[in-house]
């Protein structure tokens, strides 16, 4: 390998290093935004369950000014009845009477049941707010724990960078900026090594996508220090030095 290639084989291994010094750092702070969303629907779920008590609550005042509208309509049948001038229309009123109080207990029936809802639906608030303060503390607690492990990582990745930084000094300009188009394409992953299968026939596939590469393409790296691009996956291809 060539001073180009082995310089992009060092940096691969830094800029691995590097996403997975990252990829700590966002799995710690996943835990918090797990817990942040856990809060969230709990906070919604009691939101959507208030607005459906405040809901049956009206039901409830609606249905109650219907039995009380009844009650009157019922007072005045009775009044009716003890003023019928025969038998017929106190048939007639008793039936109108008997029907307006029949319905009248099922509506009563129904404002009952909606206010047993309410009942059963506010103990849920209840315990929906006592959850919520549950998760509230322990999410100040993993933020607190989130923080300091952070800081490790942020530093971690510091160091990681400037070790980045100097093994890129030795890629040039256009080199540097392939590696990094690539290694953006494939998390990190700019290049790829050659699978040498038979190197008598030339069967020979990229590391990287295991599409076979022609002899051709293998010649020009083994004889040339520079950047050659698997036809298929794009990315930069090279030998490793005890396979030449
Ligand atoms: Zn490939």
């Amino acid at each position: 390998m060539g001073p180009l290639l082995n310089a992009l084989v060092k940096l691969q291994s830094v800029e691995n290093n590097l996403r997975a010094a990252k990829a700590k750092l966002a799995r710690c702070r996943r835990n918090v935004i797990l817990k942040e969303n856990q809060l969230r629907t709990l906070q919604n779920t009691l939101e959507a369950k208030k607005e459906e008590i405040q809901l049956t609550k009206i039901q409830v005042d609606r249905l109650e000014l219907e039995v009380k509208t009844t009650d009157e309509t019922l007072a005045r049948y009775r009044a009716a009845l003890n003023t019928a001038k025969n038998n017929k229309e106190y048939a007639t009123i008793l039936t109108e009477l008997n029907t307006t109080r029949a319905d009248s207990s099922k509506v009563e029936a129904q404002t009952l049941e909606l206010m047993k809802n309410v009942e059963i639906d506010q103990t849920q608030c209840g315990q929906i707010e006592a959850e919520i303060e549950k998760e509230k503390i322990e999410l100040s607690e993993i933020r607190k724990q989130t923080e300091e492990i952070a800081k490790k990582f942020e530093t971690e990745i510091a160091a990681v960078e400037q070790q980045w930084q100097a093994a890129a000094k030795d890629v040039q300009a256009g080199a540097l900026e392939t590696f990094k188009r690539v290694a953006d394409t494939y998390d990190g992953e700019a290049i790829a090594e050659i699978e040498v299968h038979d190197s008598k026939s030339g069967v020979y596939t990229c590391g990287g996508c295991f599409m076979s590469l022609t002899a051709e393409t293998a010649n020009t790296l083994l004889s040339r220090d520079e950047i050659i691009r698997c036809p298929n996956c794009t990315r930069i291809l090279y030998f490793k030095d005890t396979e030449i």
